[in-house]
């Protein structure tokens, strides 16, 4: 179903600079449209963020192929993402060969992709709580990736990171941020890239905002 939008979607995210074939080819094979509620689901291969109820959106496809292109994904690799939303990144990620760990505060959420996944038979580690505390247990991860804005890099997710690891995350303020790719150098030092104007819901928890406003 929707193989010809799919394609078109694929070849829009090309024409915008994603390179990473297995991403490319990850997003080609991940039926997006099985992510997004029934209201929107036409909206499924634009690319834009649709909303997935809660107030939350599944992030625009050319953002999830940016963040999955900058994690320099390798088969086998740890990866944690926080904010599990729709679960759309997560399946991508998996769909890659990547091994997922993935972390969503709003209960809802947790509990309706954690269906979809049994269902769906996707192999992920899903946990409810707050992401900006990591998942020390599964620690040292080769990614990170936060799928929602903050105000800061999160401290305990920069000490999760695997040595040569990378974090992607969207800093800056609740409207607009830039996403940073952290790559930690050795113990102490992370060398940090930025590219701005993107739009996240905010990251909200202790290492995050404090509250929705
Ligand atoms: N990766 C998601 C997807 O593919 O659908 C994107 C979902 S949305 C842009 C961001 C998600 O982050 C929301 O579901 C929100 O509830 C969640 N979130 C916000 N703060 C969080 C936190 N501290 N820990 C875990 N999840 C959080």
């Amino acid at each position: 179903m929707f193989e010809y939008e799919r394609n078109k979607l694929i070849e829009t995210i090309r024409k915008k600079g994603i390179k990473n074939e297995s991403v490319l080819e990850a997003m080609n094979r991940v039926e997006r449209h099985l992510f997004v509620p029934d209201a929107v689901k036409s909206h499924s291969y634009d690319d834009v963020a649709v909303p997935i109820g809660f107030s939350q959106t599944i992030s625009q496809p050319y953002t999830v192929a940016f963040m999955s292109e900058a994690l320099e994904p390798e088969k086998g690799k740890k990866i944690l993402e926080i904010g599990t939303g729709s679960g759309y990144q997560a399946a991508v990620l998996v769909e890659i060969g990547l091994k997922v760990f993935s972390i969503e505060r709003n209960f809802n959420l947790y509990s309706r992709t954690q269906d979809l996944f049994d269902k769906l038979k996707i192999r992920a580690a899903l946990r409810y709580g707050d992401g900006t505390l990591g998942w020390a247990e599964f620690s040292p991860y080769d990614g990170i990736l936060v799928t929602a804005g903050g105000p800061e890099i999160p401290g305990k997710l920069k000490k999760q990171l695997a040595i040569g690891g990378k974090m992607i995350v969207p800093v800056g303020n609740r409207a607009k941020q830039s996403m940073l790719t952290v790559t930690r150098l050795d113990e102490t030092t992370y060398d940090v890239k930025e590219t701005p104007n993107f739009a996240f819901v905010p990251l909200i928890g202790k290492e995050g905002w404090k509250e929705n406003r």
